[in-house]
């Protein structure tokens, strides 16, 4: 099936659904190199795609250095290495000492699962910049049963090893209905490991999360509750730590803009080779994203259908193409608009002029209620497969939203 102005897919750099030209977009600042899909952790949370075991193919180690440099040409200028678990490929080293010798300023997104004294060491060497380390919580017993692994232990170690490193640390710690209450403790942890900055990232419902939305949603009261408590550590750490609460955009009743813009400074590239604007983007149905091992980086960001099909305002419809706000967030989040309504170019849901926005009350509204008490699903190849199943689209239409059970065959 063809999305809605795929004919014009070559015209870059144009508002193809009003036909006017817009300027040209400016260089990606931020390369997302995803090395592997492969993870030792289990996260209910887990932003990979859903049927990620039955994407096994990776970049080999030349792929991924013409990668660094093609994007270092385009004009990026920090390169993130994530995963998966990117610690899992041997190369990691290889690539993170090209991408210092382009002159990156690069960043490892891990779980801390393989960072070894040995292996910090090479790393340091090669010329990493900065280290982002994520806890599923600030308990032991949690952060270990939402990862379906014992890593709470060696994260702290992990922890310490990067402060011993001299990198500046990023804690970043998903946060959901099952871990809210305890802010409190965890913004003291990443305070007693010297975190100097600390990422409290609401979840957002893409992926696994999406999957596992009903038991994950917290409450207004817990949401008040944390943010009353995360100003009251803003002011006691000023200075010492900066401390991030993304929105919870579930609850906000506004529509976030996206990746800060579609094509506008995020560019990722996919373990099979897949170039992207955000993670996610690869669900959204009848859009050809461009692979790097066919295509330029130059090609995918500049001419490719994927990257310019929602740049801009020009793709928009009712009620986004009218409204005030639409340069501020640019209609949001394009696959969240497709997950919750099946259209990728309707107005993102968790806004309140968005004509679906009563699937987002709903579901707020059942979590007020009370937490799902189907099971979990935890992000492995075997939920992985079974899930994998079902489209995205069809996953979308299984997810019961007075329950949120979901349906899978
Ligand atoms: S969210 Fe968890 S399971 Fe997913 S890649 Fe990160 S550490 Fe691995
Ligand atoms: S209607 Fe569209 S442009 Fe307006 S605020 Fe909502 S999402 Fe943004």
């Amino acid at each position: 099936m063809s999305a809605p102005g795929r004919s014009q897919a070559h015209m870059p750099a144009r508002d193809r659904a009003k036909g006017s030209p817009v300027s040209r977009p400016g260089p990606p600042l931020w390369l997302l190199a995803e090395l592997t899909y492969r993870c030792p952790l289990h996260c209910v949370f887990c932003y990979n795609p859903v049927d990620f075991a039955t994407q096994s193919s990776e970049l080999s180690t030349d792929e991924w250095l013409r990668v660094l440099r093609e994007g270092r040409e385009l004009g990026a200028v920090q390169c993130g290495f994530s995963g998966g678990e990117p610690l899992l490929r041997d190369d990691l080293e290889t690539l993170v000492a090209e991408a210092h010798r382009l002159g990156y300023y690069t960043n490892l997104l891990t779980s801390g699962v393989g960072l070894t004294a040995e292996r910090a060491a090479a790393l340091e060497a090669a010329g990493l910049d900065h280290v982002q380390l994520s806890f599923q919580d600030s308990t032991r017993e949690v952060n270990d049963f939402l990862s379906h692994t014992k890593t709470f232990e060696l994260k702290s170690r992990v922890a310490r090893l990067i402060k011993e490193q001299g990198w500046p640390m990023v804690m970043n710690v998903v946060i959901h209905r099952l871990n809210i209450d305890h802010i409190d403790r965890i913004i003291a942890m990443a305070a007693e490991l010297g975190a100097e900055y600390l990422e409290l990232a609401n979840t957002q419902y893409y992926s696994w999360a999406y999957v596992n939305r009903a038991q994950l949603l917290p409450t207004h009261e817990q949401l008040r509750r944390a943010e009353s408590l995360t100003d009251a550590w803003r002011a006691r750490l000023e200075g010492r730590m900066k401390i991030f609460f993304v929105a919870p955009d579930y609850h906000e009743g506004r529509a976030k803009k996206c990746v800060n813009g579609w094509g506008s400074v995020f560019l990722n590239v996919a373990p099979d080779g897949t170039a992207l604007p955000c993670h996610t983007a690869k669900m959204l149905p009848g859009l050809e994203f461009p692979n790097v091992r066919e295509h330029s980086l130059r090609h995918a960001w500049y001419e490719s259908e994927g990257f310019n099909r929602y740049r801009g305002t020009g793709w928009m419809k009712e009620p986004c193409s009218t409204c005030e706000h639409k340069e501020r967030d640019l209609g949001g989040c394009r696959c969240q608009a497709y997950l919750l309504t099946q259209d990728a170019e309707a107005a993102d849901p968790v806004c309140e002029k968005s004509p679906h926005h009563g699937l987002v009350v709903q579901a707020v509204a059942t979590a007020e209620r009370g937490a799902a008490e189907h099971p979990l699903v935890f992000r492995d190849p075997v939920s992985s497969r079974r899930l994998g199943a079902c489209a995205q689209a069809e996953l979308a239409t299984q997810v019961d939203n007075e329950t949120g059970a979901i349906a899978t065959r």
